[in-house]
């Protein structure tokens, strides 16, 4: 009999850990707080004692665990468990592989949670059975991951692929990332939420602003889908606006990459999926070849909130565990 895995999502502010079984069926889970302003140490002992208490709750040994896998923000050498730099977690050249084996006693393999979504649609979801996949996830910020002949691209130093950040326009809005016109820029959430600001300085009536997400003081994605289907003029216009500025993003990708799939998905697609990609897909055949748009298959996440755990099993088994 095979083993069961641990698989987990470690972000900025939230720990979310799962037991996985041999089908890859989720059976338990644990979400914590990360609270990376109290240091790495006290986010370390977290993620200990998520795997802890996530064996207590399977009534599971050790031994009865594979590894461990997990997709975490930032730069990562997945081969050495070790976190180059964190945009979100106080990591810099950081040997998070190595400690937490230290304090759980098992193997633990850690990704870029992007890429590791990604893997995730690959292996288990909207991809499974392509070779040629592109990604991207539209939430807080975008990103994005490539995989190139079945194998997941990272670049020469962990750093690939920051879809994101690719430039479409050189005098666009300023970015988190210090840049100007970043696909970021115009579709992440401080974007969505400063279009509908301005609207609304401009004289729209809108009460979306109204129920802010107080993490981030943005406009909360559900607020805004609910908007959408109820036909409120700001939302539906800054939707298409999105859509229009995905589209020119995805554009770029499938020229550059001609990939068979291209997955959309991350927290501000899952809420607005039904509307969102009919625009992205009117909008598309502006910025993409057609002889590529006609190769390639446009589909939402199917793992939604879970791709990154799922992504964390297909990294374990890739890193041989
Ligand atoms: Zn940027």
């Amino acid at each position: 009999m095979g083993k069961k895995h641990i698989v987990m999502d470690i972000g900025g502010s939230k720990i979310l850990g799962a037991v996985m079984d041999e089908d890859n069926r989720i059976l338990f889970r644990v979400k914590k707080k990360t609270r990376p302003d109290q240091g790495v140490e006290a986010v370390e002992k977290r993620i200990a004692e998520t795997v802890q208490e996530l064996l207590k709750q399977a009534g599971l040994q050790k031994s009865d665990i594979a590894a461990v896998g997990a997709g975490a923000p930032g730069v990562i050498d997945t081969e050495k468990g070790i976190i180059l730099f964190s945009p979100n977690i106080p990591w810099r050249d950081y040997p998070l592989g190595p400690n937490m084996e230290r304090a759980t006693g098992l193997p633990f393999v850690v990704g870029n949670d992007v890429n590791t979504g990604v893997l995730g649609e690959w292996k288990y979801g909207a991809a499974k059975g392509f070779s040629h996949v592109v990604g991207i996830f539209a939430g807080t910020g975008i990103g994005g991951g490539v995989i190139i002949d079945n194998k997941l691209f990272t670049g020469s130093r962990f750093a690939g692929t920051e879809l994101g950040h690719m430039i479409l326009n050189t005098e666009g809005p300023y970015c988190n990332c210090g840049q100007r016109g970043c696909l970021e820029a115009y579709t992440g959430k401080h974007a969505i939420t400063r279009e509908i600001r301005s609207m609304i300085v401009r004289g729209a009536k809108s009460n979306l602003l109204e129920s802010m997400d107080t993490e981030d003081a943005t406009v909360k994605s559900g607020a805004l889908a609910k908007a959408v289907k109820a036909g409120d003029p700001v939302a539906v216009a800054v939707l298409d606006r999105v859509g229009y500025y995905l589209a020119a993003g995805i554009g770029n990708l499938i020229n550059i990459f001609n990939p068979e799939v291209f997955i959309l998905g991350g927290g501000v697609t899952e809420a607005t999926e039904t509307e969102l990609m009919p625009i992205v897909q009117r909008y598309l055949p502006l910025f993409a070849w057609p002889a590529m748009l006609s190769d390639v298959s446009f589909r939402a996440s199917a793992l939604k909130d879970d791709a990154i755990l799922y992504g964390a099993k297909a990294l374990v088994l890739e890193n041989g565990h």
